[in-house]
């Protein structure tokens, strides 16, 4: 029988390490596990894809908060399977742990791409930090590389490797990078962005093959390119890492499905970050956002949750990405058949763009333009019709739009 409450944590990356920090924030004084079946404490991912991969920045920049908390912090420990009416879990060692709350903050894995000779040697992804070693030792030795995937990661990745004075060709399907995002308008200013530092774009175009005897030698597109390298990165996005939850019975489609207060259908079992597909109370749909700061609060929230206090997680999605000297962050949601407004001249690579639906705005981004966020995302809270005139003049403050003629 138990006599301190335990709650577990799965998945000791940030999601995991907010929500554990949480608890202990808000006063829970009984056991605390999280487990994580990564070598080492919780780290940020971010900077894989940019700063640490160009070796600008060390290991231990990375780490997310130091084993604090009176925290009973495992690692290289699998979680095999969970048992929600038990209310008990058992690692891949053995061991089972029993607990009344119980967190899945399991993340997401890189979707692979299974092409004729995609196994070959010298194709990576990214995900992890051991990931991230391995890339950027096989980037030190390349001359030529191919990044498959125009999202985040492979833009990303595109940059930093570019950076580093490689030879970089960026292939996919899209017309432009980041198009499913961004949408076509603001897909060419990345496209730009990147053909301008010297990276070959192969877009619209599908992959075929991966040549190589025994390491790859050359990408085939399916528009009939052959594309000599000596590396590749694939980037075609993540698949949130359901596994346990499945098998358990509780997970969805695309997620963990969650309610607004992070919890499944198994009562006492929540999800939160990458891997929760959460029902989002103000946007009124259900809502997997696979972004740093959705993991951050959606942990602290799952940690009130957890301990029954009054809270639910409604905040608007967003994001940042760095590429080159271009910094942008993105707040909302937008769909592909949303009017874009800009403010600013895209060419000075200082702008803010607006996505805009039924006269309101639905998501802005802000482009190496600073202290916008805040505002950009009380305009879209306060759902008011917007002049678009004014939307699109840098001389009228965000925050006046938001407040409207108060
Ligand atoms: C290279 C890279 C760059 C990024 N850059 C940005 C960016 O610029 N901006 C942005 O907004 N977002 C960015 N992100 C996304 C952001 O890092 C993620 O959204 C965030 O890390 C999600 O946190 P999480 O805790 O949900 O999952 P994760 O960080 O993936 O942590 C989940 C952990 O759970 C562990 N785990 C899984 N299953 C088990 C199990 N059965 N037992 C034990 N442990 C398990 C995993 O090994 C992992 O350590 C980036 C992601 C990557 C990979």
């Amino acid at each position: 029988m138990l006599t301190t409450p335990t709650f577990a944590i799965v998945g000791a990356g940030l999601a995991g390490a907010e929500a554990a920090a949480g608890l202990r924030a808000e006063g829970f004084d009984g056991r605390l596990v999280l487990l994580g079946e990564e070598a080492e404490r919780p780290y940020d991912r971010p900077p894989l894809s940019k700063t640490y991969l160009r070796g600008e920045a060390d290991r231990d920049s990375l780490y997310l908060f130091y084993a604090a908390h009176n925290i009973e912090l495992y690692t290289s420990a699998r979680v095999r399977s969970i048992d929600p009416p038990g209310r008990q879990l058992q690692l891949a060692s053995g061991e089972r742990i029993s607990y009344q709350r119980l967190l899945l903050a399991t993340g997401a894995a890189p979707r692979r791409l299974r092409r004729p000779g995609a196994d070959l040697d010298g194709i990576y992804h990214l995900r992890n930090r051991r990931d991230a070693d391995r890339l950027g030792a096989a980037v030190g030795r390349a001359a030529r590389v191919v990044v498959v995937g125009t999202g985040w990661i492979g833009c990303e990745v595109a940059a930093s490797v570019r950076q580093l004075g490689r030879d970089v060709t960026l292939v996919g399907p899209e017309a432009v990078p980041l198009a499913r995002v961004l949408g076509p308008e603001i897909g060419c200013f990345y496209r730009d962005l990147h053909a301008e530092q010297g990276v070959r774009l192969a877009l619209g175009t599908d992959i075929d093959a991966f040549r190589g005897d025994g390491r790859v030698e050359a990408v085939v597109t399916s528009d009939g390119r052959t594309l000599p390298c000596d590396l590749v990165l694939i980037g075609i996005g993540a698949i949130p890492r359901t596994e346990l939850a499945e098998a358990a019975g509780i997970a969805g489609g695309d997620g963990v499905l969650v309610d607004e207060w992070l919890e499944t259908i198994a009562p006492g079992v929540y999800a939160a970050g990458d891997v929760a597909a959460a029902w989002h109370p103000l946007l009124r749909t259900r809502l997997r956002v696979a972004h740093w700061a959705n993991a951050l609060h959606q942990g602290s929230v799952a940690a009130r949750a957890m301990l029954g206090l009054p809270t639910r997680y409604e905040r608007l999605p967003s994001f940042f990405s760095d590429q080159y000297d271009v910094s942008m962050e993105y707040s909302g949601l937008a769909t592909a058949s949303d009017r874009v407004v800009v403010r600013g001249d895209p060419a000075t690579r200082q702008f803010v763009a607006f996505w805009v639906r039924h006269q309101h705005v639905v998501a802005g981004m802000n482009v190496n333009v600073r202290d916008v966020a805040e505002p950009i995302q009380a305009l879209i809270r306060s759902g008011r019709d917007v002049d678009l005139a004014r939307l699109a003049d840098p001389d009228t403050p965000i925050r006046e739009l938001a407040d409207g003629d108060r």
